[in-house]
């Protein structure tokens, strides 16, 4: 199969349609004009003048929304995007866990902001001017933009290792009103990290105040994902209904082996809060997360491995109990030795991480980390891991609920109207499969390898993935909350 590069009129014929609702595939035709879906009919029912492309014994799909990113940065600095169209990705949520690139001038990044990019990425003094270099240098994929309340704190405290006082909270409030004006979709928080973790329940509310008159999501990565788990997702939803507003649970997991199995646990209490309001949650499926590398994590990891290091730059790629043995140190010495760091940890349990990717809540996100040098897997593999693994492998998902999860259940989440179905008068983002052969290659070992299967990959119509590589077209969109966009 052989991607189109036209624009214009054409039709993809005989594939199945996946149409992103969770509804089963059906063989039709799909007639695509410019950048919309014109009509989705039956087998044969295209004009014959139309150029068609053969997707005869492919899944054609809405193109995968990726709900959980940190590729703020990335996306001016490679915008091709290769990771992410390679595995049939066509929009983005940046800006979670706290963390957003805008609006931060700074040179000196305390982490976990470092993690975003190198500082000469932080050079946006508004969250509007962000928005503007992405549209003016655009990216292979569309954009939905999150404010980081983490980011917040670093452009407004000069100290952020205590509480903002009520005028830091009122400049804080001020910076997240312009964003929301100029599109963005909502505000994250990431209170386990240091530069946050200080931010009591009434400086969120008070910070996230204007969500209540723009609207939009709140998005948390929790307090504690291990033992306390349980009261930190008790505080997201009061937040979320003094915000009125989605409450978008980050890479929900339980971490460390005594929180094993207690997903049943925090699922239900997800169940009982959706009656009453807004959730959803975001998940991976790996049984490894990372982040920078910190003692808490590594001593409930079964394993952590290094993704990079600015004090001993050859450890990336190794594991923290080997160098531990050969240098002869303990973990404060091995940690005082590497940092800043990044490490990959292996702190979940496979059943929780299964139970949460099948649960109706869960929309599909990689958290990936697009700078580190020895990323997570998640970056290049997640969305084709969840239809290897949970669809072909296991069989525990269908593959129209694994794709709703990917497209329909997270445009509804984040109100875009105009994307993640495949159907007459959305835009023509869409991903072609091979629902045979789709796998990711990346693994913790050899973690930057493109996808297989991967067929084809359009963005408003324009051809950004060909089954082999990125095309080099540029045509996403930075989309704004409540816009039709155009
Ligand atoms: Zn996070």
């Amino acid at each position: 199969m052989k991607p189109l590069s036209a624009t214009g009129r054409w039709a993809l014929t005989g594939g199945l349609v996946v149409d992103g609702s969770g509804a089963p595939p059906r063989l039709a035709d799909v007639l695509i004009e410019d950048d919309r879906i014109a009509a989705v009919g039956p087998a044969g029912s295209m004009p014959a003048d139309v150029p068609a492309l053969d997707a005869a014994g492919r899944v054609v799909a809405p193109g995968f929304i990726d709900s959980h990113t940190h590729d703020d940065g990335y996306l001016l600095a490679h915008p091709d995007m290769t990771p992410k169209v390679s595995q049939g990705i066509t929009t983005v949520v940046t800006g979670n866990c706290g963390i957003s690139l805008a609006p931060l001038v700074r040179e000196q990044l305390p982490q976990p902001l470092d993690l975003l990019g190198p500082p000469d990425l932080f050079r946006f003094a508004s969250f509007r001017a962000w928005m503007d270099a992405l549209r003016a240098t655009p990216a292979a994929v569309n954009v939905i933009p999150l404010v980081g309340h983490t980011t917040l704190r670093v452009a407004v405290m000069a100290d952020t290792q205590r509480e903002a006082t009520a005028d830091e909270a009122a400049r804080m409030q001020a910076l997240l009103a312009q964003a929301l004006e100029a599109g963005a979709f909502g505000m994250s928080t990431g209170t386990f990290y240091p530069p946050a973790q200080h931010a009591s329940t009434q400086e969120i509310v008070s910070v996230g105040g204007p969500l209540l008159q723009y609207g939009g999501v709140y998005a948390t990565h929790l307090r504690d994902e291990a033992d306390h788990i349980v009261p930190a997702m008790e505080e997201a939803l009061l937040i979320g209904r003094a915000l009125d507003c989605r409450v978008v649970f980050s890479h929900h997991k339980l971490a460390g082996g005594r929180n094993h199995g207690r997903s049943r646990e925090t699922l239900r209490l997800l169940e009982r809060a959706a009656t009453l309001q807004p959730v959803c949650l975001d998940c991976h499926p790996y049984p490894a997360t990372s982040t920078m590398l910190r003692l808490d994590r590594v001593r409930i990891a079964r394993r952590t491995m290094i993704t990079w290091s600015q004090g001993d730059p050859q450890a990336r790629g190794r594991d923290f109990a080997d160098l531990q043995a050969e240098l002869g140190l303990d973990d404060e010495q091995l940690l005082a030795r590497l940092s800043p760091a990044g490490a990959i940890y292996f702190l979940m349990d496979e059943a929780d991480v299964e139970r949460i990717m099948r649960h109706e809540l869960a929309m599909v996100g990689s958290d990936g980390l697009p700078f580190d040098q020895h990323p997570h897997p998640r970056q290049w593999g997640t969305f084709t891991n969840v239809l290897r693994t949970l669809v072909r492998e296991r069989g525990v998902l269908p593959i129209e609920t694994a794709i709703h999860k990917m497209t329909g259940l997270a445009a509804g989440n984040y109100g875009l109207a105009d994307r993640g179905l495949l159907r007459p008068d959305q835009r023509a983002d869409i991903v072609v499969l091979d629902p045979q052969r789709v796998s990711d290659r990346a693994t913790f070992e050899e973690p930057i390898q493109a996808s297989v299967g991967i067929d084809g990959v359009w963005v408003n119509g324009r051809c950004v993935w060909d089954g082999a590589q990125a095309t080099g077209a540029l045509p996403g969109r930075v989309l704004t909350r409540g816009a039709s966009h155009g």
